[in-house]
């Protein structure tokens, strides 16, 4: 646990994977956290010497029985809770679905413990231009009860939409920053 790191959350079909492909401009990677019996596990990828990106379980499989999802739960939990080189999350949410209870409830504890959340509004090539803005504008709105450590942006990976913002979040909370 030294070094910065970044963690990607966000509902099983949010787009999570084909995100962390576009960033990374790596196709394996993703697959990687897709393989059979590695979709409940974290998976770290290193981008350089003490800088990664963290790949967390999709959470909202409807179909995995309950003890599953507690472990996802105790998993997660445990990892957001204690992890010291944790820096920022993004948080992965359909542009056609805003803000379900669970992005909810992860929104509250980033706002609580003052982790910077930054939510891609994924997909948005589906929607029109005005919808999309829409979109944006009713999801803007519902973090402002969170505070400023949140911050939201459209985003598809279809079609290179968004990329600059989210490669320059990730890297400014990634940069190493004098603690002394
Ligand atoms: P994950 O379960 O969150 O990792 O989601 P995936 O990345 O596997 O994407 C779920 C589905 O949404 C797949 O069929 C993707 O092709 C599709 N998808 C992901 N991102 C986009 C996007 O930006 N635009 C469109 N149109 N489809 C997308």
């Amino acid at each position: 646990d030294e070094g910065s790191e970044v963690a990607f959350a966000g509902r099983s079909n949010a787009g999570k994977s084909s995100a962390i492909n576009c960033l990374t401009g790596n196709k394996k990677l993703a697959r990687i956290s897709k393989t059979p019996g590695r979709t409940q596990l974290l998976n770290f990828f290193s981008l350089s010497e003490g800088r990664r990106l963290v790949d967390l379980p999709g959470y909202g499989y409807a179909k995995v029985p309950d003890k599953v999802k507690k472990d996802w739960g105790r998993l997660v939990e445990n990892y957001l809770q204690h992890r010291r080189s944790l820096r920022g999350l993004i948080l992965l949410v359909d542009c056609r679905h805003p803000l379900q209870p669970f992005d909810h409830k992860m929104l509250s504890w980033a706002a609580a413990v003052g982790m910077p959340t930054h939510i891609l509004l994924t997909k948005s090539d589906k929607l029109k231009r005005g919808a999309a803005r829409k979109a944006l504008l009713f999801a803007s709105d519902e973090i402002k009860v969170y505070g400023g450590l949140i911050s939201v942006q459209l985003f598809s990976s279809e079609k290179n939409i968004g990329y600059p913002e989210v490669v320059d979040t990730i890297n400014y909370w990634l940069t190493p920053c004098d603690t002394n």
